[in-house]
């Protein structure tokens, strides 16, 4: 028997109420219990909870410290490092806490810690209202805002972050707390931004906003060749252009799907996703300068349910591809940047290998930089570099593509990185990330996690001597 096993053995023994919920090496649902989103990311805990309440949480953290071992949290397990799972360790994974309710008079929504935005998304719909998430249904509540949180609705109502009124986090000691404004401010401040450095949020409260019943959006695609034009307009378009337009730069390959003219099909575009919250006449007349730049192959936008903009990408990205991830935040899109992004977007070395530029302004630069723990408030963009396949053998192609590419652009980049954005830099980058946010979040660290039992993320060492 190996020193792995043995420690679901102990497990079951220790948690025997909870045995339906362990999983361990020797039995059968390990490896699927055990896969990320990202492919390339392929480890081995020795044991894995299935946490369904707080309680659970608790006992799960108690076990992993008495045991000694490293311990993750798994929220929808995109997370492209693989932070919601680790070798020989135990990990606690959320997903059956899902559960998701919306108070319309109150105008909130309370989310279970391991729910994904499509269980949000659905719920809210039904009452006319939404938080502003990514542009993925199937991640996680609980990564994405805890790192932030970016996508189509970022301008207009901020950061989900921003939009967190209060959580509910099982502490390393097993303590439960509730942070809010008035309770664990220094908490709740780390929490917004801070990743899952300082306890297991087992329920998160969103204040929500009206939402009509659909919203205006789709892709402009033009030839890849033309990036520098649309990109100098964009540069200029987006952040000049109201609020409720949203519309995130992508350089990508148009995938042979129905929903494209087949004549488009595996063609290389530089391509900006629109989202309009407002009406179809509303979105013509403030897209209409689109048309003038370069020659579009094609103008896509129309009428669509918010859950199903948000459901759009997610066959195209889905469990298992191997994924390398690299980013950037970015300032200001010089001439002599985009002859950068032209010269890799040209190369592209797969049909789901992507470049994004997601906007961080409007809404998102209402709040200061020291507000949150998320630093880069007065930055543009957040950039990454995507390098997806599903074939393993490509792997490495994928990585060398995105590290060339990421290699070229990062010195004209503002420093950190969107945390969410990353895979395994290193401390300099998550210092880097955070800037002059860094020493307060060691300071919450030290009085919530002192032992760093919370460290597999994007780690904020606890302050020594705090
Ligand atoms: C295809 C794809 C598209 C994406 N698009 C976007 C996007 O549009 N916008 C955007 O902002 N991001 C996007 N992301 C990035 C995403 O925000 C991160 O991958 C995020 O970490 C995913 O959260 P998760 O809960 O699914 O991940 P996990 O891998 O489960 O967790 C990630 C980290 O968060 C911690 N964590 C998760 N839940 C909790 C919790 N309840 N309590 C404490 N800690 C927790 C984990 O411990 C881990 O450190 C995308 C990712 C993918 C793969």
């Amino acid at each position: 028997m190996t020193a792995t096993s043995s420690l679901s053995d102990v497990a079951r023994r220790d948690l025997a109420d909870l045995s339906d919920n362990l999983i361990g090496p020797a039995d059968s649902g390990y490896d699927e219990a055990r896969a990320v989103h990202n492919g390339m990311i392929d480890r081995h805990p020795a044991l894995i909870v299935r946490c369904g309440s707080p309680d659970d949480v608790a006992r799960a953290i108690a076990f992993g410290r008495g045991q000694g071992a490293a311990i993750a949290v798994r929220g929808g397990g995109h997370n492209g490092g693989g932070l919601g799972v680790v070798d020989d360790g135990v990990v606690i994974d959320l997903s059956r806490m899902a559960d998701v309710e919306v108070d319309p008079s109150a105008g909130t929504v309370t989310v279970g810690g391991g729910a994904t935005w499509g269980d949000v998304d659905r719920a809210t719909a039904e009452h006319g209202c939404v938080v502003p998430s990514g542009i993925i249904s199937t991640t996680g509540v609980g990564g994405l805002t805890l790192g932030g949180g970016l996508g189509h609705l970022t301008r207009g109502f901020g950061l989900t972050i921003d939009n967190l009124i209060g959580a509910d986090v099982v502490l390393a000691d097993g303590s439960r707390v509730h942070a809010d404004a008035n309770e664990h401010p220094d908490l709740f401040w780390g929490l917004r931004g801070g990743g899952g450095n300082f306890g297991v949020v087992t329920s998160f409260q969103f204040r929500t906003h009206p939402l009509g019943a659909t919203v205006m959006a789709g892709p402009t695609f033009w030839p890849i060749e033309q990036l520098p034009d649309v990109m100098r307009f964009y540069r200029e378009f987006l952040p000049a252009a109201p609020r409720n337009l949203g519309g995130f730069f992508a350089s990508m390959t148009v995938p042979p799907v129905d929903m494209f003219p087949a004549e488009l099909h595996m063609r290389k575009v530089a391509a900006v996703m629109w989202c309009i919250d407002g009406s179809e006449e509303e979105a013509t007349r403030l897209l209409a300068p689109v048309h003038d730049v370069g020659t579009p192959l094609l103008h896509g936008v129309g009428p669509m349910p918010h859950p199903v903009l948000q459901s759009l990408f997610d066959g195209l990205y889905t469990k298992g591809l191997q994924c390398y991830w690299r980013a950037d935040f970015v300032n200001e899109l010089s001439d002599d940047l985009i002859a950068e992004h032209l010269q890799w977007s040209q190369k592209l070395p797969s049909m789901h290998s992507t470049m994004h530029l997601y906007p961080i302004d409007g809404a998102a630069h209402d709040v200061g930089a020291a507000d949150t723990a998320f630093s880069y408030r007065d930055t543009r963009w957040a950039e990454v570099i995507f390098g997806v396949d599903p074939d393993p053998a490509h792997a490495d192609d994928m990585r060398d593509w995105c590290v060339g590419y990421w290699d070229a652009t990062h010195p004209y980049s503002a420093g950190g990185a969107y945390v969410n954005f990353m895979m395994d830099e290193g401390q300099e980058r998550v210092r880097a990330t955070y800037r002059d946010n860094y020493d307060r979040l060691a300071r919450v660290k030290a009085q919530y996690d002192p032992d760093n039992v919370f460290r597999v993320n994007q780690n904020i060492h606890p302050a020594t001597g705090a």
